[in-house]
């Protein structure tokens, strides 16, 4: 999997370490264990997807992280991305709207003795307010539209990585607040579950 992520471009020494070492056979469910290494997204329980590696890589790369980050992550799902945060940065807080798969993931960290996460069932949409502000926030789910909160819950110089777009293709931006203003940059095309909540879609009926 590695050698297949440093061949599409993945740069980052200790992103390639990381996911290197966390056994994303132990993040997905037990009959699709002999594709966990394949470069592609998977179903997960609640009908909800653990990422694309390239897609994880990428988005993390994004974030430029050194060790010392506070990251805001939204969508836990499997708590794979969570896994691969933890060792690259500071402290995790993760948020995801589904309470069953929060209770799995946190069992998996644990398992795996990552102690530098916190688990939070909430909308995401909206951010993450009690920690703020953060060095870097990942979105997880593609979103129709940059949710202000987050951009508000962005540290000076702080990375905000998020899909948005109408979908179901999306354009992965990466957003870097400047003081009061932000730069943005588009990065690639790709396709995610929908964020769904306040500042995101609205729940299906
Ligand atoms: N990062 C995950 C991993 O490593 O397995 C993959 C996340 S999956 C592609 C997207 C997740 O976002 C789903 O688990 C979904 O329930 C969650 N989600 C969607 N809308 C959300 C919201 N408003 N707040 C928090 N989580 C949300």
């Amino acid at each position: 999997m590695v050698r297949q992520l440093r061949n599409r471009g993945i740069r980052d020494e200790r992103l390639l370490d990381a996911m290197g070492h966390i056994p994303r056979d132990l993040f997905v469910p037990e009959e699709l264990r002999h594709s966990a290494y394949d470069d592609r997204a998977l179903p997960i329980t609640s009908g909800q997807t653990i990422s694309q590696p390239y897609m994880v890589a990428t988005m993390t790369q994004e974030l430029s992280l050194t060790g010392t980050e506070a990251v805001l992550e939204i969508g836990t799902g499997s708590g794979y991305q969570a896994a691969v945060l933890a060792a690259l940065c500071r402290r995790v807080v993760t948020l995801e709207r589904l309470s069953e798969l929060t209770q799995t993931a946190r069992e998996r960290l644990d398992a795996l003795g990552i102690t530098n996460v916190a688990f939070h069932v909430a909308d995401g949409s909206v951010g993450w307010q009690a920690d703020a502000p953060y060095d870097a926030i990942v979105v997880t789910a593609g979103s129709p539209r940059v949710p202000p909160q987050l951009l508000e819950q962005l540290a000076d110089g702080g990375r905000l990585v998020i899909p948005v777009g109408p979908g179901p293709v999306v354009t992965l931006q990466r957003i870097v607040r400047r003081g009061d203003s932000f730069e943005i940059a588009d990065v690639c095309d790709c396709s995610f579950v929908p964020l769904i909540g306040e500042a995101g879609w609205a729940e299906p009926s």
